[in-house]
């Protein structure tokens, strides 16, 4: 699978694989094994929690998406409200040189959602798209000093100046 070739860590690695067999514990997967779920998407409360929806088509995910997208110049990359995770990361048309950066990029900003909903979950953090951004920005430069990524512009400093929102 291509998103194997990011450079991302390991763990992050893996939860993209995960996600793209949607095994992460979300409230359709949860419900299969009949634990207690709560039923709606913690980020936006109004659509069912799949992994897909969480991660690409929830209102708040497309804001984080776009602004990370329009950084790129690519704001037609930004996921539609139905996208499904391995069809929306294939269906982008990365250039060959692009591609190790571009699946590091998307695997650092679907682990931070994740991480985002773990917080509301199990933390009781409120849904915020400038606290995300802030993460990615922030983790970004761990990735950026471990050499994970290398290009200077995959992530702008200040992302959350970006967003024109909160
Ligand atoms: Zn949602």
């Amino acid at each position: 699978m291509e998103i194997w070739k990011s450079r991302a860590p390991a763990t992050c690695k893996f939860f993209s694989w995960l996600a793209a067999q949607k095994r992460c514990w979300t409230a359709d997967r949860l419900q299969r094994r009949l634990l207690p779920h709560p039923a709606a998407c913690p980020f936006c409360d109004q659509e069912p929690k799949t992994i897909d929806h969480l991660l690409l088509g929830c209102v708040l995910a497309r804001q984080i998406w776009s602004v990370i997208m329009g950084n790129w110049g690519k704001p037609h990359w930004t996921p539609e409200p139905e996208a499904e995770l391995v069809r929306w990361w294939t269906s982008l048309n990365i250039e060959k040189t692009k591609r190790k950066e571009t699946w590091t990029v998307i695997t650092l900003v679907a682990w931070t959602l994740w991480k985002h909903r773990n917080d509301i979950v199990f933390n009781g953090a409120s849904p915020s798209v400038s606290t995300i951004l802030r993460q990615i920005e922030a983790e970004g430069q761990n990735w950026r000093a471990a050499a994970l990524l290398r290009e200077a512009r995959s992530l702008p400093t200040r992302l959350d100046r970006l967003s024109g929102s909160e």
